[in-house]
């Protein structure tokens, strides 16, 4: 495994692990809202690192050159992991069949 997948892989784990431990310590808190905050968190660190470097003719950057670009390939990324989620799809969807 090369070092960008053990960035990547280490990132998913130790935000899933971030939210199980704000969840045990504060067994009050409601999961919906941590895992609104870690999306929150998640997109704006996103955002921070996907700035473009300032050269205009940067070949690299084109593709993130514009605010509208970044949210395309964000929420590009967004379905892509959704869909790859073992959580994408619920037993309790209102959409399942009930035999
Ligand atoms: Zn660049």
């Amino acid at each position: 495994m090369n070092d960008d997948a053990d960035a990547y892989g280490e990132a998913a784990r130790e935000a899933v692990e971030l939210g199980n431990r704000l969840a045990d310590d504060d067994t009050e808190a409601d999961l919906w809202d941590i895992a609104d905050g870690l999306l929150a968190g998640a997109i704006q660190y996103w955002l921070y690192a996907h700035q473009p470097c300032g050269d205009p003719l940067c070949e690299d950057c084109e593709p993130m050159s514009t605010a509208e670009a970044r949210l395309a390939e964000m929420l590009r990324l967004a379905k892509e992991f959704a869909a790859d989620s073992e959580y994408f799809h619920s037993p309790n969807d209102s959409n399942v069949g009930r035999a």
